[in-house]
């Protein structure tokens, strides 16, 4: 805009100079009347409702949007979230609400509830993970004694390993503990809770599994409202998880995503983001988890969740949902498209104006008072046109 600026300036001039030269040669007007048409020329032609097309508006939509909870970074989001063809969730976190409950505890042969439950939640005690967050709160409401493993390392997207009475241990999913052999029975009973959306996670420790947790997370309320709203706006909805297919799944259906892919790990999630933009055009990425941070700045428009969202996801992220409302994102979609509309129509109201005055001074029916006018009604005009976004 501020190149198209320079070169609009740069043309008026060039113009005014012009008509102060050609005229009396061309088509016989006194040099008087020639300075004063040139006079008004450069008042009608100057580019002040085109310039005041853009900002009012761009800056009552965010405003608009703040007031809401929504929190935009700039306000080039607010235009490209208007153009946007697929809307990218998070489950963990973000479609849920993270605060899962640990629900199943189930130990292998010959390990106890209160060792598997004292092994997850030393391990868990630092991460951020919502699932680490169900497991120590668990283990703290039953009374189980437990301490900070040492050399905690998360592994986004798969789990948490660290040593805990010097021995080696994991706790995390399937993939995470793939060099360990697990028995049918075992893999049986994890699909089964998998298939009732519960996330199931593995805990290992020294090279032998010693059992396996379950939690549960349910779904925000207004998730289902919120993707109904956006598909009937003809968006795309999709769902990108780290978690198991199953769980993933039942999780898609109750949100009733279009489509599902589970068993990501952040880079996936990348590739799927630029997957989808090659497909279908501009994808919005809602999520929460330093695991989204990738996919949030390959997105058109990163979405983060405000208050449950990690550090990194916010950072990363163009937009902040201030109170985690997933229903606030058809309302941002709508409200860029709205923005993108006003700015068209400001555009194009500013350059008819300056054309019909430029015009209707070349055939002398304007003088320099009503030039004035029109000049600064039309910018007048487009600044009260932009602050209609304010409603
Ligand atoms: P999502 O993509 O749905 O937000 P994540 O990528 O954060 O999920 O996690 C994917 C999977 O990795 C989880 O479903 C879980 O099985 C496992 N996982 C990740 N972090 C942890 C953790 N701190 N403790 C246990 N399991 C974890
Ligand atoms: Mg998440």
């Amino acid at each position: 805009m501020e190149r198209f600026e320079g070169i609009y300036a740069k043309s008026v001039v060039a113009a005014a100079l012009l008509l102060m030269v050609a005229p009396p040669f061309l088509f016989g007007w006194s040099w008087e009347n020639t300075v004063y048409r040139a006079m008004i020329f450069l008042v009608v032609a100057s580019p002040c409702a085109l310039v005041s097309s853009i900002m009012p508006a761009i800056l009552s939509g965010i405003s608009n949007a703040a007031r809401k909870g929504v929190l935009f970074k700039g306000g080039v989001h607010l235009e490209q979230i208007g153009e946007v063809k697929v809307v990218a969730f998070d489950k963990t976190g973000t479609l849920t609400g993270g605060k899962p409950k640990l629900t199943d505890c189930i130990p292998s042969e010959g390990h106890s509830e209160q060792e598997l439950l004292t092994l997850a939640a030393s391990l868990e005690y630092l991460s951020e993970h919502p699932i680490a967050k169900a497991v120590v709160d668990y283990a703290k409401d039953a009374g189980i004694p437990f301490e900070s493993a040492s050399d905690m390392q998360a592994v986004p997207g798969m789990g948490v390993s660290g040593t805990v009475n010097g021995r080696n241990c994991r706790i995390g999913k399937k993939e995470l503990l793939a060099s360990l052999n697990m028995d049918d029975a075992m893999l049986q009973t994890a699909g089964k809770l998998e298939a009732d959306g519960k996330t199931v996670i593995f805990v290992e420790s020294g090279g032998t599994l010693t059992g396996m947790l379950a939690v549960q997370d349910i779904l925000r309320p207004g998730v289902r409202e919120a993707v109904l709203k956006l598909k009937s706006m003809n968006q795309k909805v999709v769902m990108l998880t780290g978690d198991a297919k199953l769980t993933a799944e039942a999780i898609g259906r109750a949100a009733g995503v279009d489509e599902v892919h589970a068993e990501l790990m952040p880079d996936h999630k990348l590739a799927l983001i630029r997957q989808l933009t090659e497909q279908h055009g501009k994808v919005a990425m809602v999520g929460d988890g330093v695991n989204d941070a990738p996919a949030l700045a390959a997105s058109a428009v990163g979405i983060a969740m405000g208050s449950g969202g990690t550090d990194v996801a916010l950072e990363t992220a163009n937009v902040v949902l201030m109170t985690d409302d997933i229903s606030k994102i058809p309302f941002a979609i709508s409200l860029g498209r709205r923005a993108r509309r006003v700015i068209r129509q400001n555009i194009s109201f500013a350059l008819a104006v300056i054309a019909i005055l430029v015009v209707s001074n070349f055939w002398g029916c304007i003088n320099l008072p009503s030039g004035v006018v029109g000049h600064e009604g039309s910018t007048l005009a487009v600044i009260l046109s932009g602050l209609r976004l304010l409603r």
